[in-house]
């Protein structure tokens, strides 16, 4: 086969040879491959097709024991490096072009203890696979709201969704993980065991090592939610907006409510005239108990003249899949996000104008809104920026053709700077695009100088960049 080139993070290259790749071959529990062998498209294959990356070398581990002989065979060689967890990372960041590509999607284990409310999670995991296991003794993790999400990736950006209002970020439910350092070594990090690495881990994302399982309390829930959807006609948006910062801002915990506003799906629920019309969701999940909840939506469920509502108990592990069908993999993808302290009146006109162009059938502004037990968290307790009750818009762009590339991404931007006036400053690093790094300081804001100096201790050369880079001090 002869040497093989990789790319180092200083934009050079250099050559492996034979012998090493045969001793890397025979020394991992999981497999290494090369452009053309199995698993290589598979693995460097990712969520959003912008990106579609050929890196030189993918080390698939097994283990903690793979992840340190592949850290110690980055750093030796100082390679250009990517770690791939669930592959959702709208800035691609999971691949590389040319360099080393540390694949941990084959680590699957989920282990829950139900007698102590705990789970053991590995990096591979997918938001789907950890819900299936913990619902089978009716716990959970807060964790998003699209179940072919990866664990890992999500959680070290923060992690909210539909429960994360009653039992916090995904990170406050971390209780302690085991990391591979840029040195090699294996660590634990936890509120006694190197507490620094715990604090940055909660929200710095990638930047201080590789965790190979996560530790997670678990909180009852289910196994069904009061859930669903509330559609109704953009127009009617203005005066829906308006009730609907009013109703959340005084919601109990147990009630989480985010708008979609888009073109209507070809949803089976709603009458065929409105398939392709612009449609207002308000998508909503109550996750105490049924009969409080019904009193708790209705007043939601009052507002206006919905088109359709199927609002109702679900399976909490249905609910957490709903969206998957508009998420799927293989499309092309930019998203911008804000976070707004108050939805504004000036914020709610800019986007519904926005709305009226849409640039493709597949494009949507979701408001997230987050408050309850994640907001009662000190703001430095994590790396985590913002804990005040906020709105979050993502505005994810979604189109198939790479033709559509420079339309998509204007109306994006456009949306971006005229809402910017009405933003709070901070944002979630886990939505942010590639062109974005000049942002990560700002979107950790107060946290940011600590950050640098964890970042500094476990990573002083910078070996985890390919991220929201936090740089060494
Ligand atoms: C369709 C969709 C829906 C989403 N919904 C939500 C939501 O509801 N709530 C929410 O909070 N976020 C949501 N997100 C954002 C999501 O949190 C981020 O995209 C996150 O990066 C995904 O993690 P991943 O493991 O799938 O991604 P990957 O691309 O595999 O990983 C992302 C980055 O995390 C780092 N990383 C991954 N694994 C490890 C590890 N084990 N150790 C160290 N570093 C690691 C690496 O830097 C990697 O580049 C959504 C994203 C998508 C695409």
């Amino acid at each position: 086969m002869g040497n093989l080139t990789l790319k180092t993070s200083n934009g050079g290259s250099c050559s492996i040879s034979e012998d090493e790749l045969a001793q890397l071959r025979g020394g991992m529990r999981g497999r290494a491959c090369v452009a053309g062998e199995a698993g290589y498209d598979e693995a460097r294959t990712i969520w959003n097709a912008m990106f579609d990356r050929r890196p030189g070398l993918i080390l698939r581990c097994a283990g903690a024991g793979d992840v340190i002989r592949a850290v110690d065979f980055a750093r030796r060689h100082e390679l250009l490096l990517a770690v791939r967890g669930g592959a959702h990372n709208i800035a691609g960041n999971a691949v590389c072009e040319g360099g080393l590509m540390i694949d941990l999607s084959p680590m699957k284990s989920v282990r829950v203890a139900p007698w102590e409310r705990k789970a053991w999670v590995e990096p591979g995991v997918t938001l789907g696979e950890l819900d299936k296991e913990t619902q089978a003794f009716a716990l959970a993790v807060p964790t998003g709201i699209n179940s072919t999400t990866g664990v890992a990736g999500l959680t070290l950006g923060g992690g909210f969704g539909w429960i994360t209002r009653k039992y916090g970020l995904t990170i406050d439910n971390l209780v302690a993980a085991d990391v591979v350092t840029a040195e090699g070594k294996l660590v634990k990090a936890s509120e006694r065991e190197n507490p620094d690495l715990f604090w940055a881990l909660r929200g710095g994302g990638g930047n201080f090592g590789i965790v190979t399982s996560f530790e997670f309390q678990l909180n009852p829930l289910g196994p069904e939610v009061l859930s669903g959807l509330l559609l109704h006609p953009l127009e009617a948006a203005p005066d829906l907006l308006k009730a609907y910062r009013r109703i959340v801002s005084t919601a109990p915990d147990e009630l989480t409510c985010w708008v979609v506003m888009r073109k209507a799906p070809p949803f089976p629920f709603l009458p065929t005239e409105w398939h392709g019309r612009e449609i207002l969701a308000f998508a909503l999940c109550y996750c105490g108990e049924a009969s409080e909840g019904a009193r708790a939506v209705a007043e939601l469920r009052s507002l206006g003249k919905p088109i359709a509502d199927v609002v109702a108990p679900h399976p909490f592990t249905g609910w957490q899949a709903a969206f998957d069908p508009l998420l799927t993999p293989g499309a092309r993808n930019y998203w911008k996000t804000h976070n707004f302290l108050e939805l504004a009146d000036g914020a709610i006109e800019t986007l519904l104008a926005a709305l009226q162009r849409l640039p493709g059938p597949e494009c949507e502004v979701f408001i997230a809104h987050l408050g309850g037990a994640m907001s009662r968290v000190p703001l430095d307790a994590t790396a985590y920026p913002l804990r005040r009750p906020h709105f979050i818009m993502n505005v994810h762009t979604r189109w198939r053709e790479k033709a559509e590339d420079d339309a998509a991404i204007k109306w994006a931007r456009d949306l971006f700077e005229k809402a910017a006036p009405f933003a709070a400053g901070s944002a979630y690093v886990n939505f942010m695009p590639a062109d974005e790094s000049g942002r990560v300081a700002e979107a950790y804001g107060s946290n940011y100088r600590r950050l640098a100096q964890v970042k500094e201790r476990y990573d002083p050369h910078n070996l985890f960049r390919l991220n929201q880079n936090i740089r060494p001090v």
